[in-house]
């Protein structure tokens, strides 16, 4: 059995925090495993929408008046929130958006649209969520690149001697993910990031499953872009975020047009518009949800990535050990450097059983392809189960979803 005893993570009082983990489902104590589709939200954070919305809901930017102000105050202070949690350089390389799918589609419709065309490649992965995958496709179509695949291995793990063959002075630009969802399987980013420099691409990193789990450093990285959701990383839904490097985002065009992100308009003259970052968020923002994220970031900044990241590698250790013993299972994505997801099938049981069967033990666990078609059709699958750990989760939960998982494999069979 992994032993936690070493790590200061006091998991009692995280829980506290969580007044959706008292749920009782079907009878039994939620056990909630499916963080990595969406992480439960502290109290701190939903305390957030009831400040707002009691004291101080207003629109940004236009008003000159006192709650004007304090909600401007309050969104543009999150944009240092976030710009100290990804070490950007400046509070300017962060635009808010709906979420990693957002940004990533921000990318594709203003830098793509201005740097990509035939003869032109952008490098993905097999690892990659449809959101990295779909946008480069729809582009692809319209202007003529092509889209190159950077395979993976038997465990999961990219393999970074293909990337270095199939990087090329044609390759404007690679876009992967920092940690994979379907598997966990952490990339080497930094080194991707400087083999793309070394060829004149740029990168852009998908990190919605990074942020909840390690510190990012982007100037470290060196990353060109960086993307991430709100409500993976015990925020709410409905908000992201794009960082990008300042020069890029100012030589880049408008992605949607409105209010919020010009500076004049005329029917005489041009339109001009708004400094980074304001120029990419057209429109009145998510501000009650972009507030709110800041607090999630001061949450787990509190708590620290580093003892979470570690509490979560000891949980899915445990849990790894439990489903051994389970006949006919197969765990997918064994990388050696690994996020919290555990993702697995079982001979003679559909996943989607497993799912709804287990949900009946009070345990919430993905069943699907996750978004990840490609990598799973290299494995011959179309579903599989996935458990994903958060910060609040317990060995104690984990030994219920493991004789959970027992039963319910024991009455499919
Ligand atoms: N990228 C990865 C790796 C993800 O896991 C997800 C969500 O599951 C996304 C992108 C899309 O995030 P969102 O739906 O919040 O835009």
């Amino acid at each position: 059995m992994a032993d936690f005893s070493d790590l200061t993570l006091d998991v009692v009082k995280v829980r506290r925090d969580f007044p959706i983990l008292d749920r009782v489902v079907h009878g039994k104590p939620l056990v909630y495993l499916d963080n990595a589709a969406t992480s439960q939200t502290p109290r701190q954070v939903i305390a957030t929408f009831d400040e707002y919305y009691g004291r101080y809901n207003a629109n940004i930017h236009r008003g000159l008046h006192t709650l004007a102000d304090e909600a401007t105050a309050a969104f543009e202070g999150t944009r240092e929130t976030v710009r100290a949690f990804l070490n950007a350089g400046e509070a300017r390389e962060i635009v808010f958006t709906r979420g990693t799918t957002e940004a990533i589609n921000l990318v594709a419709n203003s830098w793509g649209r201005t740097h990509l065309g035939p003869g032109d490649e952008v490098l993905i992965s097999r690892l990659e969520h449809h959101s990295n995958i779909v946008p480069w496709q729809l582009l692809a179509g319209e202007l003529g690149f092509a889209i190159k695949v950077i395979p993976v291995d038997e465990r999961g793990v990219l393999d970074m001697t293909a990337y270095r063959d199939l990087i090329s002075e044609r390759t404007r630009l690679v876009a992967v993910n920092h940690v994979s969802n379907a598997f966990g399987t952490v990339n080497p980013v930094r080194e991707m990031t400087q083999v793309a420099h070394e060829h004149g691409a740029r990168i852009l990193i998908d990190g919605a499953q990074a942020a909840p789990h390690q510190a990012i450093d982007v100037q470290d990285i060196d990353a060109d872009f960086y993307a991430f959701s709100g409500h993976k990383v015990y925020g709410p839904t409905g908000v992201g975020v794009l960082y990008g490097k300042a020069a890029l985002l100012e030589a880049m065009p408008p992605w949607q047009g409105g209010g919020e992100m010009i500076r004049t308009v005329s029917f005489e003259t041009p339109t001009t518009f708004a400094d980074i970052p304001h120029k990419f968020e057209a429109g009145t923002p998510a501000i009650a949800e972009v507030i709110a994220l800041g607090r999630a970031l001061e949450w787990v900044q509190q708590i620290g990535l580093s003892l979470i990241g570690a509490w979560e590698a000891r949980l899915l250790e445990h849990a790894t050990e439990g489903v051994r013993s389970i006949e006919g299972l197969r765990i997918l994505g064994t990388a050696p450097d690994k996020a919290g997801v555990l993702s697995f099938v079982v001979d003679g049981a559909h996943s989607q059983d497993i799912g709804l069967l287990i949900d009946q033990l009070g345990v919430a666990i993905r069943t699907g392809h996750h978004c990840a078609q490609p990598l799973l059709a290299q494995f011959g699958l179309d579903a599989t189960c996935r458990a994903s750990f958060a910060a609040y989760n317990t060995p104690e939960e984990i030994e219920v979803f493991v004789e959970g998982l027992e039963r319910v494999v024991g009455m499919l069979r």
